[in-house]
């Protein structure tokens, strides 16, 4: 039975040692937190994820190591004994870790993306302002995530308080898109170099943080474009494992918001919704086992369930909805489940959501 060692113990965590299951594996997890969400699928060593001894007992319990969440110290990476693999690979990490790297990435493969200016003061988004035109979105290039460290500017008298409240340097500003959707496109490559790819998925955003996905998305005149940009970069990374590249949809032209060298929260609808989810093929992709068949079971849709969990039964939850919860305590803005719907049609997966949404008050 092979062992696979995870850095991170959340619900990306536990919806791979899930997975897993059909793989016959056995998971050790590294994460500093009490009770955490993939406590219930594999031993967890309670360590900082910098932490050289929790790294190392890791690295000695199991055959090899992947992670659930981008911000793992890469040069704590480093610390691990070369005997134990670590995908997906250190550059991966090292472009998403950075916005500015990995805006640049995406440059090198001709991924287009919105403007974008490097600031490190305020007079440096002041030239941004008058390059690239308001509104401009300020973020931090580093640990920003669903939203967090980040400012929106419509006036120019905005700007020096929202450089301060963002830190003052390490920032990126970035043109504000009227997008008309938003989508993701899931894939998986092997150690061998396999590739598959899931259909497109569409996704509403509240607040910077996921709160819808519905898939198929539409993708007439915009699928090729995802694919390609996908497959160029899973094949300039040398990726190993599942990754998510988010874009913006604007008329038929597509522009990288940001990519997630992991499981991702917008594929969550593939465990039911796909003949084999996102989580089986990462680990498929880093055991270097044949990659499973991503094609859907029906009409799919995702809605997160954020802040408390809902009283299920006042739901009225039909058969081809999927109930998954966490574990997690409550806490304004923490996902804490989802539920995901597989319809035999696009209306009917639709008309549930709405309904569902409406009682969630999404
Ligand atoms: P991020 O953390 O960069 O993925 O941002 C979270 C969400 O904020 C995105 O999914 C978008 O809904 C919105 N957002 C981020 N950057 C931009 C941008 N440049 N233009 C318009 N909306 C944005």
């Amino acid at each position: 039975m092979k062992k696979v060692g995870v850095i991170g113990a959340g619900q990306l965590g536990q919806m791979l040692g899930k997975a897993g299951k059909a793989l016959d594996l056995e998971f050790v997890f590294l994460d500093p937190s009490d009770n955490p969400p993939a406590a219930s699928e594999g031993r967890v060593l309670k360590y900082a994820f910098d932490s050289q001894d929790g790294l190392q007992q890791l690295a000695d319990l199991t055959d090899l190591i992947t992670y659930e969440f981008e911000n793992v110290p890469v040069t704590a990476l480093n610390t691990i004994s070369a005997e134990t693999p670590i995908y997906p690979p250190a550059a991966a990490l090292r472009h998403a870790q950075d916005r500015l790297a990995e805006k640049e990435l995406f440059g090198t493969i001709d991924i287009p993306v919105p403007e974008y200016r490097s600031i490190d003061c305020v007079e440096d988004l002041q030239t941004a302002g008058a390059e690239i035109g308001l509104p401009i979105v300020l973020k931090t290039r580093r640990l920003g995530y669903d939203g967090k460290g980040q400012k929106f500017i419509r006036h120019s008298d905005e700007m020096v308080a929202a450089v301060a409240d963002l830190g003052g340097t390490d920032l990126i500003a970035e043109q504000w898109v009227a997008f008309d959707r938003e989508v993701s496109i899931i894939g998986t490559r092997s150690v061998s170099g396999d590739m598959r790819m899931y259909p497109l998925s569409e996704n509403v955003h509240n607040e910077g943080i996921l709160s819808i996905s519905t898939a198929p998305a539409d993708a007439s005149g915009i699928a090729d474009d995802a694919q390609r940009y996908l497959t160029d970069l899973l094949q300039k990374l040398e990726y190993v494992g599942t990754l998510a590249l988010e874009l913006f949809v604007v008329g038929d032209r597509l522009l990288a918001n940001e990519f997630a060298p992991r499981v991702h929260n917008s594929g969550h609808w593939t465990i039911e919704g796909s003949a084999v989810s996102q989580f089986e093929n990462h680990l498929r992709a880093i055991l270097d086992l044949p990659l499973g068949d991503t094609s859907m079971r029906g009409y799919a849709g995702m809605l997160n369930l954020i802040g408390h969990m809902p009283d299920k039964g006042a739901l009225d939850l039909g058969e081809n909805c999927h109930w998954h919860d966490y574990g997690k305590s409550a806490r304004p803005g923490r996902k804490l489940g989802h539920t995901t719907i597989v319809a035999e049609s696009a209306e009917n997966r639709d008309q549930v959501i709405r309904k569902l949404a409406k009682k969630l008050g999404l």
